[in-house]
């Protein structure tokens, strides 16, 4: 009898405006030979990231010239962003895909559920990567982790570039330079990385969570926790992700911040909640109560912002105060972005393929809680729902 046929994983080059990752690195081909898969990677989709074609032959990879090559032979398709998260270049590939394609990325299903659909309409199987859930166990394959540590560096890095002032505290012949004063605003993986990468810098940093239970984490990387509103109440989802809190709150959070946002030379800010438009906690008028020099850095300016002036990619000056809104701060990274991002990605395939081959098994918690489309359907019920309220048609999506 004939070996059934193994598994080709193929890796297209991303086609996202700006995106320089790349889903897989030649390091990670070797873990996934190793269980019998064949990885095919599109010509030039590492060489952004700093991976030549050749580098992925010499771990084992085949190289396909062109995208319909690639999508032609490969069963399985490891990409940064689909078409929900790359929603107007996405949809060159939609001729290229089948019923037996499993596509596995980022897919922004809470923001662009309307994606999900379209691929469930073509028969296509797709993994969110954004929605693997915040088990110990699932750590590993959290790429929003990875992504969210580079973003937090990334955000401080800009910051000190664009500050008219020094971070560290210098005593020097020519007098002495207190540290720069920098507030961190929102402490999920993105805002730790961002309080550990000021104070490796030099600052004296502060940062506020509405989750009181990040005060030890924020405490532990020698930063000051921000004292958490009492009438907040149980801000916090299972999953550790933060809860929308409603204007009321949101309003007595900005005179919370007023003061410290004020005295701050830096502002990051990394508030969100997953789904929703981003908390506003800094109005303009804050910002005009800035000294002039000051810097706000927004990262979640893709996420509407948590400063009323931020502008998706712009720096804003107001009153001599800069603010940006960076997005896509992996893209800047592109090397160890795709280096963890890859990781993630095959651990992800390790876990989902028995014996060379993936298997769906619907009594898995992960493999349920990131999948989003099977079988011709939307199946993930959270964004079945979603559907049906925005009003889609979703008939077909009513047995999720
Ligand atoms: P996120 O990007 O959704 O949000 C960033 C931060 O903004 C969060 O800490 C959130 O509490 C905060 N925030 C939301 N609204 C706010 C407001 N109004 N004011 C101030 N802050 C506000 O979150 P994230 O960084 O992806 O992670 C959230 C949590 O999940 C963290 O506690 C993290 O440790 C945990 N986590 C667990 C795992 C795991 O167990 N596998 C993996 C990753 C993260």
């Amino acid at each position: 009898m004939m070996p059934p046929k193994p598994t080709v994983v193929g890796v297209p080059k991303e086609t996202y405006p700006g995106e320089t990752l790349v889903a897989l690195t030649p390091a990670h081909v070797p873990m996934l030979t190793k269980i019998g898969l064949h990885v095919l990677v599109e010509s030039g989709a590492g060489e952004a990231a700093g991976f030549e074609d050749e580098a992925f032959r010499a771990m084992g990879a085949q190289v396909a010239s062109d995208r319909a090559e690639l999508f032609g032979s490969a069963e399985i398709l490891l990409q940064v962003r689909t078409l929900g998260a790359n929603f107007d270049r996405g949809r060159d590939d939609l001729p290229l895909l089948r019923a037996d394609h499993v596509l596995i990325g980022l897919t922004d299903p809470l923001g662009r559920p309307e994606a999900a659909r379209e691929l469930a309409h073509l028969g296509v199987t797709v993994f969110a990567m954004e929605l693997m859930p915040r088990l110990a166990r699932a750590q590993s394959m959290d790429v929003l982790s990875s992504l969210a540590t580079i973003v937090g560096y990334k955000a401080v890095l800009l910051a000190a570039a664009s500050l008219p002032k020094l971070f560290p505290m210098l005593t020097t012949a020519a007098g002495t330079i207190p540290p720069a004063r920098v507030l961190v605003i929102g402490a999920g993986v993105a805002g730790l990385q961002a309080i550990a990468t000021a104070r490796r810098l030099g600052a004296a940093v502060s940062a506020y969570d509405v989750r009181p239970a990040v005060k030890d984490q924020i405490q532990s990387l020698g930063a000051k926790a921000v004292e958490v509103l009492a009438e907040v109440g149980e801000a916090e989802e299972t999953g550790g992700y933060a809860k929308t809190l409603g204007e009321a709150i949101y309003r007595r959070q900005r005179e919370l911040l007023t003061p410290i946002v004020t005295a701050s030379d830096v502002v990051v800010t990394t508030a969100a909640v997953p789904g929703q438009r981003a908390p506003m906690l800094i109005t303009a008028d804050m910002v005009a109560r800035m000294a002039r020099g000051s810097v706000i850095v927004d990262v979640a300016a893709d996420r509407g912002g948590n400063c009323e002036l931020t502008r998706q990619n712009e720096a804003v000056v107001h009153q001599g105060v800069t603010v940006l809104g960076p997005t896509n701060l992996p893209s800047t990274v592109p090397m160890h972005a795709s280096q963890m991002y890859g990781r993630n990605l095959a651990n992800f395939l390790l876990y989902l393929c028995k014996d060379g081959f993936l298997r769906v098994d619907m009594a898995d918690e992960i493999t349920r809680e990131t999948l989003v489309t099977r079988g011709g359907a939307v199946v993930h019920p959270r964004i079945g729902a979603l559907l049906r309220a925005t009003h889609h048609d979703v008939a077909e999506e009513g047995n999720a």
